[in-house]
């Protein structure tokens, strides 16, 4: 097992917090195919057509619009790495309608907001990969990455503390963000 003092000597990219070695292991899982729907139909096991019919907190929904929801991603590459997802099994942005298109960029400014204040985000990478070729996950359902970034990428949020479970991490992330979401 790699130790935090391992990981400390890599050059060049700040100093590692712990959680990397927590979240590793599960992108790799994700990597690997588990929980990957079977086919492109919203039928097929599409984890988000079946996210917003669980509870918010099982989800790890943090706001649910008219036509867009935001949920955290179960396999973040950095804590409070949230999706904006359509509540329509649509994989092209192009195909939107303009409800989905407007609540998409209004919840992604609402996610910027909430992260700022739950987090202290310092930067973001927003966007999405269309299609399996640019590296979506889930192509057939379209989603907005925001991924928060702070200087030298070490930083979590502070509360949360480190010897915990992936689980109760997301949870507590959901809980913060879900209460930083402005209402407009
Ligand atoms: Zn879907």
């Amino acid at each position: 097992m790699t130790e935090p003092g391992d990981l400390e000597e890599q050059a060049g990219a700040g100093v590692p917090d712990n959680f990397r070695r927590l979240w590793t292991p599960h992108r790799m899982a994700y990597i690997k195919g588990e929980n990957k729907p079977s086919g492109s139909g919203p039928g097929d096991g599409c984890p988000f057509c079946q996210i917003p019919k669980m509870k918010d907190e099982d989800g790890l929904i943090v706001a649910r619009g008219e036509a867009v929801y935001a949920v955290l991603n179960l396999y973040p590459y950095t804590s409070g790495h949230l999706m904006v997802v359509p509540y329509r099994h649509v994989a092209d942005y192009a195909d939107l309608d303009g409800p989905e298109t407007a609540g998409l960029a209004e919840f992604t400014k609402r996610a910027l907001t909430a992260l700022r204040k739950a987090s202290g985000a310092q930067g973001f990478n927003v966007g999405m990969n269309l299609g399996s070729v640019a590296g979506a996950g889930i192509a057939a359902h379209l989603h907005q990455h925001v991924v928060p970034r702070w200087g030298g990428d070490t930083n979590f949020m502070p509360v949360v503390g480190q010897t915990r479970v992936l689980p109760q991490l997301l949870r507590d992330t959901r809980d913060m963000l879900a209460e930083a979401w402005p209402a407009s």
